[in-house]
This record gives C-alpha cells, structure tokens and sequence, in this order.
C-alpha cells in the first residue's frame, strides 16, 4: 500500500505548508475541500491543493485527514491555478487566497452538522439550508418584480425577442461591440468613453455575444451601491434567454445564505452571467468568455486588507490565463492602463460623445480667493441651485467630507478635538433629533461634546469648517421649501437604506442631493442639471503623487452626473486656484492632455507605471519600535543579499502620516524597481529570511504589492 499525504491550503496567519496523512481508502484530490485538525483540538476546513507520496513532516507529528467535503464538485485546475497565481504575485500563503474568496459557510466548520469523524459530512446544517432557501425565494420575488414593475421594455423584453429590447448603437458604440465580440483570443480592451456615452450599452451588447456562443462573463462595478441598476438591466436583457439562474450576484454585504446559494449556482456552472465587487473575480466560472470592469480606474478594486490585491488586475491575468478578451472600461482610465495603450500593449476604442443628445456639460470654475462665501457657498452656486428649483430640476453639491465640521476648536486657548487613540483630531456629528458626537473617522472611537473647553473652560467652542451635515442643514435653511437628502457613510448605515435613498432621487422625490464619493459613480439621475462641487483644492496639494489622478478622476466623474438627460447643465466648481493645470484640462473635458502630462512627470520622477513598488507596513506600540524593525530589516538585506538587491532600491522607513491608529503606531518602507522580476525574486527570499529569523513578536508587518497610496 502507497501512504498519501495531501498538502491543505488553511486560512491561518502562518507560513508554514500543511500536510496531512490520508487514511486508508480515502479518495483525495486536489481541489477538494477537507476538515482537518489543527492546533489542539480544533479541526478547521481548508483546501486540497497537493496530493503528495511524501512528506517532510516528521511521522510522530503526522496528523489524519478527518474527512473530505463532497458537497460540492472539486474546484477546479484552472481556479485553483488562478488562486496560486494571485498567492504568488501578492507574496501571501495560498490559504489566504482561497478561503476569504468562499462564502462563510463553506469554509466554516460550524456549518456542518454530523458525526465528521464517522460519516461522509453531506448536508450542510438545517439552519443554513433555511436560508438558502430563503435566498432563492428572495431572488424569485425580485425577479418577478422586475418582470412586472411596469416598466414597458421589462414586460416587452420576456415576450419579445432580444433585439427588441437593444438600443440602436451609434457608430463608435458598434465599433466597440463587433472589436470586442470579434476577440476571439487574449485582448486587453480599454473602452474610454466620456460620462454618459453608453458604455452599459456596449456592455450588454457585448455580453449578449458570449453568451450566444454558450460562454459566460464575469461583469465587475466599483460599488455595491451600483450593482442592483446593472443587475436590474442584466436580468431584463438576459432572464427572458437563459432563465432565472442566469445572473448571479455578489458582493460582501449578501447575508451568508445569498452568498452560498449565488456561489453553489456558479459552481454548478448554471450562471451565465455573474455581477458583483472585487471579489467577483474569483467566480468559479469554467467557461467564460469575457471579462468586463466598469470604472476601472477606481480605487475600490483595491483590497484594503488581508490579501492587498487589485481586482482589475487580477482580472487582466485570468483573461490571459484563460485567453479571452478583457474590457476596462472607464472615462477616466487608471494611469496603469492609460499607458499600456499608449504602448500598444491594450487596445483602445473610445466613445467620444454622449449617447443622447445632451452635450457634456459646462464646467465652470467658481474663483472663491476674494470671496465671502455663505457657510462654504459660494454667491454663484446658490443662484444655480435656485434656478433649478424654479424649473423643477435636480442639484447635487458634492463635497468629499461627511460629518458637520471636521474638528471642534476652543477660540480662547486653541484647544482642538483629539482622538484619545489616534492621531487625528475628531469630528463632530450633529444632525437633528440626535444627541450631537465628535467621533473619529479612523477608529470610529466617540464621546460627547464637551460643553466648555477641557483645558481652558471656557464655553465658547467653535465647529471649524464644514462637512455634509452642515452642508444639508445650511442648504435647508437657505431653501426652505426644497427636499434636501443627504447619501453619505453615515445616511446609507442601514441595510438597504441607501438602495431607498437613490430610488427616492430616481423617482424625482429629491431636489437636492448632498453627499460623498458615493454619489459620483455609474447613477444615471434623469433629472439632475447641476452640479456644484466644494472643497476641491483640499487634494490638490496632498502628498501622494497619486492624489492628482484621483482628483481628476473624481471630478470628472460627479461632473457626469449633470445633464445627462437634460440639455443646458452646468458643473460649479469652487476653487481659489482656477489656473491649475488640472482644473484647466477639466474644464475642457480633456482628459488626454491631463494623461500624457502627468504621466509624463511620473517618468521623469521614475515612478509608477515606470517603475514597480511594494510596501511594507510595520505596526507596534511605539513608532521606534516599528521603524527599528525596518531599519534591521534593511541591514539585513544590505548585509546578506547584495546580490540579489541589484536593480532594487530600498527607501529610508518613514512614520505614516497619521501614525497612530487605534493606539498602535505605524512606520512604513518602500521598495522600488524598474524590473519586476528582480522585485519578485529579491522580494520573495528577503520576506523569508524576515518571516523565519527577524520577526519579533512586538512588531507586526504586512508586505503590500503595487500599493495605491503611499
Ligand atoms: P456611461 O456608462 O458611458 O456613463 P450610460 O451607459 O449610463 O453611460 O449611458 C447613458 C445614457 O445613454 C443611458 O440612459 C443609456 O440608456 C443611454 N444610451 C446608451 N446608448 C444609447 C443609444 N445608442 N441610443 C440612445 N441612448 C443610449
Ligand atoms: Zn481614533
């Protein structure tokens, strides 16, 4: 008899490899999930990625396979090939890749009910099984709504055929659909379409072409704020075709019993099309034959956490891997992306006008230097909003910092709010009908506000500038009559609650809308004809060399929310440096020159896309500890792998700018070179060496791959 070890991806915050005995007559492969024991006598469930005929385990700390999960069919090669790939790039164990991707209650040993021991374990827990089912049911009554909601096209769209329900495209949209339809083998697509130029269109049109040839496609949005306008389409265009099962959702605020059941239907390969955030790109999908990811630029498909991966990136892989076409779509493209265009590494197809008859609108720069400004307003901008009160149209004023006023200031001694564990100062929270808070932004730590100053005692405390709440409430005052709605963090908390929120601005409920970031992507508001835009500059000076793109990206895209619909519409923007180069290229809508010049300065400054980065973050008590940690680290490479340091350069560790978080300190390290080869390879032996000889206990690290702020 040959004896069987398998090696088991656990999710475990240990470089170690894992390998287990199989037992006698158990059938392994990879792919398969397993219960194991681990530690003490706690048994956990992992993956088979290996089985092996031998073993560097010692036999007297060999341990057994308990059992093999055969619910479901093993993942399959190229999945697994996928999750090693993502490992391996982002310098993680692959245990760490594959569980978080799984809904919770397939990677959960209390899930599973049964003698694990004894039985084959088949049936997930009673309690689960529930609400799968009610998943499913929930899934079907929305779906019926859809069908019934009263929308002519959805009716039309399950008794007509599908051409009934596509938009007649214009000349640059066929392109893009019979370019990307065409792509038969690996080709990476930009679609760089202005705001409101009918990417979606392309999109489904494109999708509608895979999906006749008995593929599926992968369809990645930025925000789960975004996924029910795409899936409301989607299940319009598709379900009358291919039936109920036809798309998927998924996204991490799904309860346990959405995820598992979207998850079993796209193993079983019965989805056609799955919709979702970032870790959608991990779909169990076998057969797919597109890739699409709307607003590609956008820094939510970036993992904050865990395994730090980007998903637009990772999706440019797996359509390799897979050799299929890729659209990134976006109308203002990642400068990552924008410049493998320019190298003629992706191909680029651009959408130059809007797909309506509404031209883009005017944007207009609201030179606030010399102004008096009423509560952050400027004169110009109230008499816009009014205007379109008169004429029973939307506004949106967009300013990128919730809460009332970011810090709480003491006019006699110059006290200032602090966070007791951070090092930042604490905004104060006041919305009518609510006891006011300052709370921190960074640890979410609150108090009360202090009547009288705590160091001084004097009663008069000032709230210093201005976030949305004020916004709103200054906006109430200063139009009693109007509707004003806030959607930021703070107003959309609840479940479901920002969902009722922009249904209330769809259906016309709401005449001004303040808000965040939240509001910038993808909505397509039928009667919005202004947008003012407040505290800009704010990011024009940051020092994160990447700040200048976001910005840009940002404003271009709250800018195309106006006038999507409605001719005459207009974007103010308030700013006290109307000759900036950035404001310029906006206001001209020219992204191009506002690409090509900063990438330009990116060159000269050697810096991303030409050249690589990692960053490692340390983290301990005290930011001497954190940075002496980085120090031996750094001495250690000098020291011992000269070599392999050739053509990679280490930075000097520096604290982060707000270096304390939650009581603990943070000091960082960066790593840089123009060849990524010689990263990975210097990267991969120095974070063994550290792992195994220099890591101590007081300090924790963590090795972030492309980091998108530094
Ligand atoms: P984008 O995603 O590029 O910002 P959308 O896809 O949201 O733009 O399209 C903007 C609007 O134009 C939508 O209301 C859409 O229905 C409409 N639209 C798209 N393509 C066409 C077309 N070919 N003819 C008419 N309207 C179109
Ligand atoms: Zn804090």
């Amino acid at each position: 008899m040959t004896s069987y070890w398998v090696r088991v991806a656990l999710d475990v915050p240990l470089e170690a490899v894992f390998d287990y005995r199989v037992p006698e007559g158990m059938p392994v492969c990879r792919g398969q999930r397993v219960i194991v024991p681990f530690g003490g006598k706690q048994e956990i469930i992992g993956v088979i990625v290996n089985v092996l005929t031998q073993t560097d385990i010692p036999p007297e700390k060999q341990k057994d396979v308990i059992n093999v999960l055969d619910d479901l069919p093993p993942f399959s090669e190229q999945w697994l090939q996928f999750c090693e790939f993502a490992a391996q790039y982002y310098m993680r164990p692959i245990g760490e890749v594959i569980l978080p991707v799984l809904p919770p209650p397939l990677r959960k040993i209390t899930a599973y009910t049964g003698k694990t021991k004894t039985s084959p374990v088949e049936r997930l827990d009673k309690k689960l099984a529930n609400q799968v089912i009610r998943a499913e049911k929930e899934q079907k009554k929305r779906l019926k709504q859809q069908q019934s909601s009263g929308s002519e096209t959805t009716i039309e769209a399950s008794i007509k055929p599908l051409q009934a329900i596509l938009l007649a495209l214009n000349d640059e949209q066929q392109q893009a659909v019979d370019v990307i339809s065409q792509a038969k083998k690996f080709t990476p697509i930009l679609l760089h379409g202005v705001t409101g130029s009918g990417k979606t269109e392309v999109y489904l049109q494109a999708i509608a072409h895979v999906l006749a040839e008995g593929k599926q496609a992968i369809f990645l949005v930025p925000e789960i704020n975004l996924t029910p306008q795409f899936e409301r389409l989607l299940i319009e265009r598709f379900v009358p075709l291919y039936g109920e099962r036809a798309i998927a959702i998924m996204h991490s605020s799904l309860s346990d019993g959405e995820r598992l059941s979207s998850w079993l239907h796209m193993q079983r390969q019965e989805v056609k099309v799955i919709l979702g955030t970032r870790m959608s790109i991990f779909a169990p999908l076998e057969n797919l034959g597109l890739i699409i990811v709307d607003e590609e630029h956008d820094a939510s498909y970036k993992q904050q956490d865990g395994l730090r991966y980007s998903a637009r990136d990772l999706a440019v892989w797996r359509a390799h891997q897979l050799n299929i076409p890729i659209v990134l779509g976006s109308a203002t493209p990642s400068l990552e992306t924008w410049h493998h265009t320019l190298s003629g590494k992706y191909q680029k197809l651009s959408l130059t006008q809007r797909a309506k008859e509404t031209p883009l609108p005017c944007i207009k720069l609201v030179n606030t230097k010399k102004m008096r400004l009423n509560q952050g307003l400027s004169a110009d901008l109230i008499s816009a909003i009014d205007e379109r009160l008169q004429r029973g149209e939307q506004s949106m004023i967009y300013l990128n910092r919730r809460g009332f006023a970011p810090v709480l200031r003491c006019s006699s001694c110059g006290w200032t709010s602090e966070c007791m564990r951070c090092s930042v100062h604490t905004v104060l929270h006041q919305v009518p009908g609510q006891v006011p808070i300052l709370q921190c932004h960074h640890c979410g730590y609150s108090t009360q506000v202090p009547t009288h100053c705590p160091e001084c005692g004097n009663v008069d405390l000032s709230a210093l500038g201005y976030g949305t709440q004020r916004l709103e409430d200054t906006l109430m005052r200063l139009f009693p009559e109007a509707r004003v709605k806030r959607i930021d963090a703070d107003s959309t908390r609840l479940k479901g609650s920002a969902q009722e929120l922009f249904q209330q601005v769809h259906s016309g409920d709401v005449d001004i809308i303040v808000g965040t970031q939240m509001l910038s992507k993808g909505h397509d508001f039928k009667r919005l004809s202004l947008v003012g835009v407040l505290n800009a500059d704010m990011m024009l000076f940051s020092g994160d060399f990447r700040a200048p793109e976001r910005l840009f990206a940002q404003l271009m895209q709250v800018a195309g929310r106006a006038g999507r619909h409605i001719r005459d519409s207009d974007v103010l923007l308030q700013t006290e440096y109307p000759d900036h180069h950035l404001y310029q290229a906006l206001i001209s809508h020219d992204y191009d020159s506002f690409a090509n010049q900063t990438l330009m300065e990116r060159k000269m400054a050697h810096l991303p896309p030409f050249a690589h980065q990692v960053l490692i973050t340390a983290q301990a008590k005290d930011v001497e500890q954190a940075l002496a940690f980085l120090q031996s680290i750094i001495q250690y490479a000098k020291q011992y792998l000269e070599e392999r340091l050739k053509g990679v350069e280490i930075y000097d560790p520096v604290p982060l700018k707000i270096v304390r978080i939650a009581h603990i300190e943070r000091a960082q390290l960066l790593i840089e070179s123009v060849s990524r080869p010689a990263l990975h390879r210097f990267m991969n032996v120095w974070l063994h060496h550290i792992y195994h000889e220099l890591r101590t206990h007081k300090v924790k690290y963590f090795v972030e791959v492309d980091p998108l702020s530094i």
